[in-house]
């Protein structure tokens, strides 16, 4: 155990939250490990080229060593130390103009040597972004080095949305917390990789299927699903192979056209759960709540808003664990949208056990 140290920031401009960020942004040039607010999810930033420091994040996090980290800059100019001289053609340009600072991570070929091999867990390449937060943009310039950034979650767990997430998980084992309230997005950044003039979905996340199409509106872009991604022998995206944001209790999802159909059949596998001795709990929506019986019913977000659903999925998930359930009932969504990176997070959170009525 260490000792974490903890900051509350309100706006990264008052002169306190200054302090604090400079605080911070000293520990990670010392080599230490920093949980920070971003647009998505809290990150653990620790100095990317830093061995020693990266190695503390896979410890603390419990991730797998051929897991590749995320590496986070401030602007782009920082990218030409990262990744190899004309590998950034005129798309990869186009995206970084209409999505950064933003959830789009860009995959690239790595600059040999620019950073600890354990970020980029062996591959030739490197995931990189820049995220859409004041405090996170601040934190960077301030470190002024390239930080690697998983999610600041135990390996496994679902990622954090609020600074009390992180503390759950990783107090005593990090060197710091930056607590910047509530992250926007909810989901993490969607990682993108351009491969002979085309575009791979490596992960669906903030940034949709649809915004990219409308910004290459001639480029094909192919979506993998989650379940061939896991299938893979190797990934393109290693980390998609893990089960990930999962509750501690055995979670299914169900899904269907007709809702009186799906609500029926969660309210009977609810009930015979609670029959056989379970506690139970069903994930559902703010038009649903009200038609279920649980002992924990949550209502994640509303879907006319698929956007407070991705904002509210990660809080809501841990919920479950916070009353003990032992049995959860997911009702999925439409893969339209922001929809894909929902489905993907909840087909991981309940190892793709799902139900299609
Ligand atoms: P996390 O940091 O927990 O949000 O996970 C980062 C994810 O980004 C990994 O699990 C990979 O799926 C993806 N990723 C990071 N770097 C690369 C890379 N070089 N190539 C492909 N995918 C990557
Ligand atoms: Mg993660």
């Amino acid at each position: 155990m260490i000792v974490t140290t903890y900051w509350h920031v309100e706006q990264s401009e008052q002169s306190e939250s200054a302090q604090a960020i400079a605080e911070a942004a000293s520990l990670l040039r010392q080599g230490e490990t920093v949980a920070f607010p971003t647009e998505t999810v809290y990150g653990l930033g620790a100095d990317a080229t830093n061995t020693e420091a990266v190695l503390q994040i896979f410890a603390a996090k419990g991730r797998p060593s051929d897991n590749p980290l995320i590496v986070h800059i401030a602007d782009t100019t920082q990218l030409s130390g990262l990744v190899q001289p004309d590998s950034i053609t005129a798309h990869h340009q186009a995206l970084m103009k209409a999505f950064w600072p933003g959830p789009l991570t860009i995959v690239l070929p790595v600059l040999a040597g620019s950073l600890s091999p354990f970020v980029t867990a062996g591959l030739q390449t490197v995931g990189i972004r820049i995220p859409d937060h004041p405090v996170a943009l601040q934190l960077l310039r301030e470190a002024g080095l390239p930080i690697a950034a998983p999610s600041a979650n135990s390996s496994g767990r679902p990622s954090p949305t609020w600074a009390s997430h992180v503390r759950e998980d990783l107090d005593g084992q990090i060197g710091g917390i930056v607590d910047g309230g509530a992250t926007g997005v909810g989901v993490e950044s969607t990682v993108i990789q351009l491969v002979e003039g085309e575009l791979y979905v490596l992960r669906p996340g903030g940034v949709t299927a649809e915004q990219l199409q409308g910004v290459l509106p001639e480029m094909r872009i192919h979506v993998a699903e989650p379940t061939e991604v896991a299938a893979a022998d190797t990934p393109r995206a290693p980390g998609m192979k893990y089960t990930h944001y999962a509750p501690k209790g055995h979670m299914h999802i169900v899904q269907g056209d007709d809702y009186r159909e799906v609500s029926a059949w969660i309210q009977r596998d609810i009930d015979a759960a609670k029959a056989r001795g379970e506690s139970t709990g069903i994930l559902t929506f703010e038009e649903r709540i009200s038609g279920y019986r649980a002992d924990l019913v949550v209502a994640c977000g509303s879907l006319s808003q698929p956007e407070t659903i991705a904002r509210e999925l990660y809080a809501a998930l841990r919920t479950f664990d916070h009353k003990g359930i032992s049995y959860i009932v997911a009702e999925g969504v439409s893969d339209a949208g922001i929809g894909s990176a929902i489905m993907n997070r909840l087909l991981k959170a309940a190892g793709h056990e799902r139900i299609r009525l």
